[in-house]
């Protein structure tokens, strides 16, 4: 078998446009991946659909040998980032093709289920919450779901985007983020996780100062406290707070991850699988972290191509811990894929039809824009 094209479609998402990467086979067998999606979407998916010259004629069954070609082919760019993100839509479309080929499910590709079934953890229940009181109402309706953990970053008041990098927060604004937190623990109760998401933004004295203000209330893990290019920031965070930390949605490959787990700088990790290499380095990656004990919770908020590679995936890892779901996204998923994914209390019960087990709906894909 052999690939005769790649195409991307560039469709309409929930925040941001979704980046889908088709790959063609002379066996008439085609893949579907996806490539980050965010404020970059229109040029990933302009750099992804010239992929063809790098990968037609390719035995699509190659997977380990394509992704090192697509690796060191750009390496004197730096092939993390946005090469990284540009390799995870071609990696996950091999495995949907090898899936089809063999008529097998892609987990069954990667040493079969190691799980029935994959805990979730909710993001994105809050929309429209200002207020603590609306904040815990919410927290209590997607726990009455079903959900066992939920993430939010309560650092929203007009901070949310902040024009500088490794920025302060300002301390009368803390009290707010503080009660938002307060409400939902008092609302969901002692068992139920609450995830906090700083996305990267803090200074280290910053985020000391938040995480410290909000352990009282029994905080599952401090996320991102501070950007991921200056381990020395997170060491001193480490040092001076009272939190567990879960970093890994900006590190790419498993050659960033490293220093993480080596230097014990994390309790969780959460690679995301359309920017940091595919099915493939999700993988070892998890591996990896199995040598160090660190649980693996991947990043999946931003589209459905995501969650059926990140599910697939981790149904074969033993140290799964809870998979990402954008929750007020997956209305618009089950619009989306067919079959639509199979979504309940709180869990995703995994497809087990070949390769990443849906497709996108033919009416979905007739909205794509031209690349
Ligand atoms: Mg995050």
């Amino acid at each position: 078998m052999n690939i005769t094209n790649v195409s991307v479609s560039h469709l309409p998402g929930q925040r941001y446009p979704w980046v889908f990467l088709h790959i063609d086979t002379d066996a008439g067998i085609r893949g579907l991946g996806q490539v980050s999606s965010g404020p970059h979407s229109a040029l990933v998916a302009a750099a992804a659909a010239r992929l063809g010259p790098l990968l037609i004629g390719e035995d699509p069954s190659r997977i380990e040998y394509i992704w090192h070609k697509l690796y060191s082919g750009f390496n004197s760019l730096g092939s993390q980032g946005f090469v990284s993100a540009l390799i995870s839509g071609v990696d996950i479309a091999l495995w949907d093709i090898r899936g089809k080929e063999l008529g097998l499910p892609i987990y069954q590709l990667l040493g079969g289920k190691f799980h029935d079934r994959l805990q979730l953890y909710s993001n994105g229940w809050f929309g429209g919450c200002s207020t603590p009181q609306e904040f815990a109402q919410a927290a209590a309706k997607t726990v009455a779901d079903g959900h066992t953990a939920i993430k939010l970053d309560p650092f929203t008041r007009g901070h949310r985007y902040l024009s500088r990098y490794a920025a302060p927060y300002p301390p009368e604004d803390d009290q707010y983020a503080v009660d938002i937190v307060a409400a939902i623990r008092e609302a969901i109760g002692p068992g139920i996780e609450i995830f906090i998401d700083a996305h990267g933004r803090f200074d280290v004295a910053t985020a000391i100062r938040l995480a410290n203000r909000l352990a009282p209330h029994r905080i599952g893990w401090f996320e991102e406290p501070v950007p991921p290019e200056n381990w020395d920031a997170l060491h001193q965070f480490r040092e001076r707070s009272d939190v567990p930390v879960c970093v890994g949605e900006r590190l790419y490959t498993r050659w960033q991850f490293r220093p993480v787990l080596e230097q014990r700088l994390a309790e969780y990790i959460m690679p995301d699988i359309i920017r940091t290499g595919g099915i493939s380095e999700m993988k070892k990656i998890a591996t990896l972290a199995e040598a160090f004990f660190v649980p693996i919770s991947p990043h999946d908020a931003t589209g459905p191509v995501n969650f059926m590679a990140a599910s697939q995936t981790m149904l074969s890892c033993p140290n799964f811990f809870r998979l990402e779901i954008a929750y007020s996204e997956l209305a618009v998923y089950q619009t989306v894929v067919e079959p639509p994914f199979d979504v309940r209390e709180g869990y995703c019960y995994v497809s087990d039809r070949p390769g990443l087990g849906h497709e996108l709906r033919e009416d979905y894909l007739a909205k794509a824009i031209a690349y």
